[in-house]
């Protein structure tokens, strides 16, 4: 096949020299709010084009690559006093995978065991080009269906305002669930 960026023929729909050259993580860091931030590996901009392969049938295997990059390299360093819970942001299977389901499966480490299904949207409206006033007004009401008491790292593919990991893990500290940070692949914002 031929890589999906440089469009050389690769074995992967990455090739390595693009993974290796042009897909380095970065750490950014962002408050979301008191005591609350999200970590991102990657710039909206650096993405932008690879997001979009979501849409398309081969979206999982160019997920799996960029959390191989980052959220394993990640996990792998992450340490923590006791075993704590990722947790993906909505989950279900709106396309063929879910993106955040597959974040989630590279953070397995010796601290962290991710969980799915339990963190559910009510609200399916898309927010993608939507405006601050637009996303205040049409929460995503989720519904936790997880265990309660517990440590957690949510885990979605995109930080843009912010509004939808803080609704998330008030809902979880509804369930007396700590939110110790949030992890997505990239920021909006850089
Ligand atoms: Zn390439």
């Amino acid at each position: 096949m031929r890589c999906i960026t440089c469009e050389q023929w690769s074995f992967q729909i990455i090739c390595k020299s693009c993974q290796t050259t042009l897909l380095q993580p970065t750490l950014y860091k962002r408050q979301l709010d008191e005591d609350f931030f999200v970590y991102s590996f990657y710039s909206y901009e650096e993405l932008q084009d690879l997001l979009n392969t979501k849409y398309e049938f081969f979206g999982d295997k160019v997920f799996n690559i960029l959390a191989k990059l980052s959220f394993d390299k990640f996990s792998s360093t992450f340490n923590y006093p006791e075993q704590i819970i990722s947790i993906p942001i909505d989950d279900h299977t709106r396309h063929e995978f879910s993106q955040s389901a597959i974040l989630a499966r590279h953070t397995k480490s010796s601290y962290i065991t991710p969980i799915y299904s339990t963190l559910k949207a009510n609200n399916k409206i898309k927010y993608a080009g939507k405006n601050l006033e637009f996303r205040e007004k049409n929460p995503r009401r989720f519904k936790y269906t997880g265990k309660n008491d517990i440590k957690v790292i949510l885990i979605d593919d995109l930080v843009t305002t912010g509004l939808t990991l803080i609704e998330a893990r008030k809902k979880l500290l509804q369930h007396k669930c700590q939110t110790l940070f949030a992890l997505t692949l990239c920021d909006a914002k850089f």
